[in-house]
């Protein structure tokens, strides 16, 4: 028995329950693609932190920022009769959760204009392995607040880790989560 030579990141993305790889790997790719296209049409590219208010805005949606009840970080209402869309994210949280929370609702919309989501804090993680517009969103997310290019270019010159999440306006959790995906942990 030969063991498969795949790279141990790809074995870690292999184990993740629920999805098969193939499918998870092109939920990812369709969410970096949606991202790109809605930094590149508008965003102005020299602007940190990406302020994903603005963005969903410009995309068409309201978007409130309130006390939601119990365990809501955010949902998301497609538009219907003659209104726009609204995106609901809950100030109980940290101000780079509440950015991400909006730019993960305005990647449901921008996958699926016609479809209410909710999300739960409960579920944030555990519903990413199983459910595929959870994996999209929090991809699109990550895409959105956090260029790869930008990233990149940072971690090229210089800029110590420590400093990245409070460059992008994002958790230390989610910088490390983004650094891990692009193979720049080390
Ligand atoms: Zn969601």
């Amino acid at each position: 028995m030969s063991t498969p030579m795949n790279a141990p990141e790809e074995q870690q993305e292999m184990r993740r329950p629920g999805l098969p790889y193939e499918q998870i790997q092109d939920i990812k790719r369709r969410a970096r693609d949606a991202a790109g296209q809605v930094l590149d049409v508008y965003w102005d590219l020299d602007k940190f932190p990406v302020d994903p208010v603005r963005l969903a805005q410009e995309y068409g949606a309201e978007v409130f920022i309130g006390d939601l009840k119990e365990d809501l970080d955010g949902f998301m209402v497609p538009p219907r009769d003659g209104y726009g869309a609204q995106i609901y994210v809950d100030t109980d949280s940290s101000p780079a959760r509440q950015r991400f929370t909006t730019a993960h609702e305005l990647g449901h919309l921008v996958e699926d204009g016609e479809r209410l989501q909710v999300d739960r804090r409960r579920d944030a993680l555990s519903k990413e392995g199983t459910d595929p517009h959870e994996l999209f969103a929090n991809e699109f997310a990550a895409s959105l607040l956090m260029p790869e290019f930008a990233v990149r270019q940072l971690v090229a010159a210089g800029m110590a880790r420590a400093r990245l999440h409070g460059f992008f306006g994002v958790s230390q959790l989610a910088m490390q989560h983004r650094l891990r995906n692009l193979r720049l942990n080390d």
